[in-house]
């Protein structure tokens, strides 16, 4: 025995095992990685660090995540690759990571594209470039030779303000040159400089308006909450031109009293901001940081980078500005929360008032939901006591809510080839005639919805979409809404090839348009759709146009029920109140009706009463009946009672498999094995595969299932693990959709 044991190799020594992280990179489907931390990065390679990491042949920006259990057998160190370095930014907070959890894990959807929308301004991640700039230096010009350019240049910077050479030349008379040979004088010294400026601060001394009694109230319940700090959801319910921002600006006032503490406005869509912004400006002093995504490189920079160095104290922003790197939240905002647009229909598909809710649960922080028609998800919450609930009333000052009328069309139908009554026509003559403006709204952009050929009956259809083109008079063009495609409106019937025989059919806000034009030749008119109002600034044009009284009718899609404030605007015409009760879904009364509001909304918002027209061919619909009720809270109720009945949400839950391929007959035989696999549970219900309303997308054939479920069911590992038990096709994408709200 002894002598066996003397041939036995020795236990190897163990390789001292380095320090290992785990990191996620913002790409998807990788999950966590480990990466092995060098000797001389040990310490700084902290959670929430911002590092970056060798991927497949080159580098990647990735953020130290926490332990992520069950990610099977780790590694062996030998095979790690190396952390290549550490970003100088602040590291992403652990209310942020466990927020990109949350939303990976409900979405259902990989962790990295979930993070990507929080490292979504890449340019931020790279160190901020510098600008030379020179100052004078104390040393005095003895012995050194001076001239006059050179005297000139000293002059320029006797004043102590860092100058490009540019502008120190510019304003001394000399060349460049000139401030570059006094640097190597030591008269002048050279300062790098980074070109992104601070964001001025908001001053909160200012005094507000005088609050009504019912607003402050309203302030003072959430003003409370933010001093006293942790959750606090609220639903700011008040009928348009309460005085709901004002409301919600009391509780942004008190967080910013805290040193460093920062707040969030989430509004519906940039085309809310202009006036916003300008009211927060008044307001303030100055204006606050924005985000979304026309906000180019530079400016997001930026903003990313204030935002993490908790430099910039308020945000307002489009849905992803919930996932920007915050120091401190103390406040978060949901303007117009019944707002569909909050729903992201690509990528990570989440709905961002849903995901506000938790943001701020993670954060521990109170959030306001304001509304004048707040969704029925949120009234719920607010009735079983989850949200507490704030009402206001009445209109600020003098303002009441305009009286509203159904035009019945099939008794007042407007001539063949238009489509305003003459009741609405005589209305807005009067509207004109007393030096006001007036609105009217039709949720269709373009010129018509389809163009069809009076000989042979022919479509004109998008060849990768299954949508007619929509005609687009202004630019001469037909396009699919779908897909963007355009091509020129053909002379002759692409069928039959007879001339002149294409004809528009329905209206669309720019055949409206026509109509105004023809009835009212001297009125100043203009259209505000997304295809008018393609920038920010041009969006911001127009409603400064409207606001200060240069146009008299204002033709408008979904875009004009935005939040607006028009202070002369006393008529509003809808000029098709059942267009979004057709081939209805789920939530097509509660839009419809929240829609109709809104745009009514808009009128007599100042001194002057305002009136609005429904031209319906269904005045009797519930939703209409509501509307000219005034009775918002039965209807409400009808929906909130039709929706318990059925299980629906809020009450159930829906989740919405999209399949998607080039082969129609492979997406279709993924549909039928989901569907043979279906999970069989009390409680659970799928239909489908059946194709989608909208069965071919960009060329990709498209196929729908629907899983209902009671509302105590977990529908996430439910769907992950049915999804495990299938194999898709080869080319077929499956999206989930938890929670959906389009069902085309
Ligand atoms: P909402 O957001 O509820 O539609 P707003 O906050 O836009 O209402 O208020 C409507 C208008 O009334 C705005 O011009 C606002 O400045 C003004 N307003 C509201 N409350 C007050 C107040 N207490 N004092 C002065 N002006 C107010
Ligand atoms: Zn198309």
């Amino acid at each position: 025995m002894r002598q066996a044991q003397l041939f036995e190799t020795p236990e190897p020594e163990p390789v001292p095992e380095g320090e290992r992280v785990q990191v996620l990179l913002p790409v998807p489907s990788l999950g966590v990685l480990d990466y092995a931390v060098p000797e001389h990065l040990v310490g700084q390679v902290k959670e929430g660090a911002i590092i970056e990491v060798p991927l497949a042949g080159r580098m990647a920006v990735g953020v130290v995540w926490d332990q992520v259990p069950g990610n099977g057998k780790p590694l062996p160190y030998s095979k790690l690759k190396p952390v290549n370095r550490v970003l100088d930014l602040p590291p992403v907070r652990l209310d942020l990571r466990r927020f990109v959890d949350w939303v990976s894990a409900y979405t259902l959807s990989a962790p990295g594209p979930v993070l990507r929308m929080g490292l979504s301004a890449s340019s931020a991640l790279q160190a901020v470039p510098v600008r030379r700039h020179f100052v004078r230096t104390v040393q005095p010009t003895d012995g050194i030779r001076m001239t006059p350019a050179r005297e000139a240049v000293l002059k320029v910077l006797a004043d102590g303000t860092p100058r490009v050479a540019s502008e120190v030349a510019a304003l001394a008379g000399v060349s460049d040159a000139v401030v570059r040979t006094l640097e190597k004088t030591g008269l002048v010294e050279g300062r790098d400089i980074s070109v992104d400026l601070p964001y001025p601060q908001p001053d909160v001394g200012r005094v507000g308006p005088e609050l009504s009694d019912e607003q402050k109230l309203a302030a003072k319940a959430i003003a409370d909450k933010v001093w006293e700090g942790g959750f606090a959801p609220f639903l700011l319910d008040g009928i348009t031109g309460s005085g709901k921002t004002e409301v919600y600006f009391e509780g942004l006032v008190e967080a910013l009293k805290a040193p460093g503490a920062q707040v969030l406005v989430l509004v519906p869509e940039i085309a809310l901001t202009s006036q916003w912004l300008e009211r927060f400006e008044a307001r303030f002093g100055v204006a606050p940081v924005v985000w979304h995504s026309e906000v180019g490189q530079a400016e997001r920079r930026r903003a990313w980078r204030a935002v993490a160095s908790g430099d910039a104290r308020v945000v307002v922003g489009a849905r992803s500005a919930l996932f920007l790197p915050f120091q401190n939240l103390a406040f978060i905002t949901v303007d117009e929360e019944h707002d569909p647009s909050f729903k992201q229909e690509d990528g990570v598909l989440y709905h961002a008032r849903d995901m506000a809710i938790v943001r701020a649960k993670l954060a521990d922080c109170p959030i306001v939901l304001a509304s004048a028609t707040p969704s029925l998800e949120t009234l719920v919450n607010a009735d079983e006591g989850k949200y507490q609930k704030l009402v206001l009333r009445e209109r600020h000052g003098s303002a009441v809510l305009p009286e509203m009328k159904a035009i019945d069309m099939r008794h007042e139908p407007p001539d063949a080839g238009t489509w305003l009554s003459p009741l609405l026509v005589r209305e807005m003559e009067a509207t004109l005639a007393a030096g006001e403006q007036s609105m009217l709204f039709l949720n269709r952009r373009g010129y018509a919805p389809l163009t069809l050929c009076r000989t042979c009956g022919f479509r004109i259809e998008c060849p990768s979409c299954s949508a007619w083109l929509v005609e687009h008079r202004f630019r001469h063009e037909l396009q699919c809404h779908h897909c963007g495609h355009v091509e020129p409106i053909p002379t002759a019937c692409p069928e039959c090839k007879n001339e002149e025989t294409l004809v528009a059919c329905g209206p669309g806000v720019e055949r409206l348009f026509e109509e105004v034009k023809h009835r009212f030749p001297t009125a100043r008119t203009s259209v505000m759709t997304s295809d008018t109002m393609m920038s920010p600034s041009a969006t911001a044009h127009m409603v400064q146009q409207i606001a200060s009284g240069h146009l008299d009718i204002v033709i408008g899609t979904q875009i004009v029920t935005k939040g607006y404030h028009f202070p002369n605007l006393t008529l509003v015409g809808v000029v098709d109140a059942d267009l979004g009760l057709r081939g209805g879904d789920l939530r097509a009364g509660e839009r419809t009706y929240q829609q109709l509001v809104q745009v009514s909304g808009r009128a007599g918002r100042a001194e002057k009463p305002g009136r609005v027209f429904l031209q319906s061919y269904e005045p009797e619909h519930p939703v209409v009946h509501a509307l000219l009720s005034g009775d918002g809270e039965a209807f409400m109720a009808a929906e909130k009672a039709a929706r318990d009945r059925h299980h629906m949400p809020p009450f159930g839950r829906l989740v919405a498999l999209i399949l998607s391929g080039p082969e129609m007959a492979d997406v279709l035989e993924t549909g039928r094995m989901l569907a043979s696999k279906a999970p069989v549970e009390r409680g659970v219900s799928v239909v489908g595969p059946a194709p989608a309303p909208m069965a071919r997308v960009r060329g990709q054939h498209r196929f729908r299932l629907l899983v209902h479920t009671t509302k105590i069911i977990k529908v996430q590992p439910l769907v992950r693990a049915w999804l495990s038990r299938i194999k898709a096709k080869r080319g077929v994408r499956i999206k989930v959709d938890i929670d959906p709200y389009s069902f085309m």
